[in-house]
């Protein structure tokens, strides 16, 4: 593998993988959180930690103001009881746990930006250098339903933030 393969290779994963997650979890707290348990937790005390924190939520008991919550300890033991989806975001969010957390140092837009350097079935490859010379690489997918990603630099520690709406 050259290098502009193996970039190309990590961005793909990293964006897949970014998308993923927030189709199977778009919430800024973790089920886990939600729920008051461990991340290694077992069945039984998922179903427990539902039951209690679904008393503690519920909008008949705690006013209208508890809805909300109650709808997100409900969306979090779903997730959780499903041992399918439970591993998959437990593998993504670890994938991606130490990506996120960079800063945002400039926004772009796609259309204008950015190059349109390869088209494949299923996803298009955008490609902008970096002021270090490093490449920011975006990768637009068939269908796509994000409107603003974030990319980082494959040389330096920035992050951009790309609109993927204007054209
Ligand atoms: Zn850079």
């Amino acid at each position: 593998m050259n290098r502009t393969h193996q970039n190309v290779f990590l961005s793909f994963f990293t964006l897949t993988v970014m998308s993923q997650l927030e189709l199977l979890w778009p919430h800024p707290t973790s089920p886990y959180v939600l729920l008051g348990i461990s991340e290694r937790a077992d069945i039984g005390e998922i179903r427990g930690a539902f039951k209690r924190r679904a008393l503690e939520t519920h909008p008949d008991k705690c006013g209208p103001t508890a809805g909300e919550s109650f709808l997100l300890v409900k969306e979090a033991a779903t997730l959780l009881l499903d041992p399918y989806q439970r591993s998959q975001y437990d593998q993504l969010r670890l994938q991606t746990t130490v990506r996120l957390t960079g800063e945002v140092s400039d926004s772009y837009r796609l259309g204008e930006d950015f190059d349109l350097t390869a088209e494949e079935t299923g996803y298009q490859v955008y490609q902008r250098e970096c002021r270090c010379g490093g490449l920011y690489e975006v990768i637009v997918f068939e269908g796509e339903k994000r409107t603003v990603v974030r990319c980082e630099c494959d040389c330096c520690s920035l992050t951009v933030e790309v609109d993927l709406s204007a054209s």
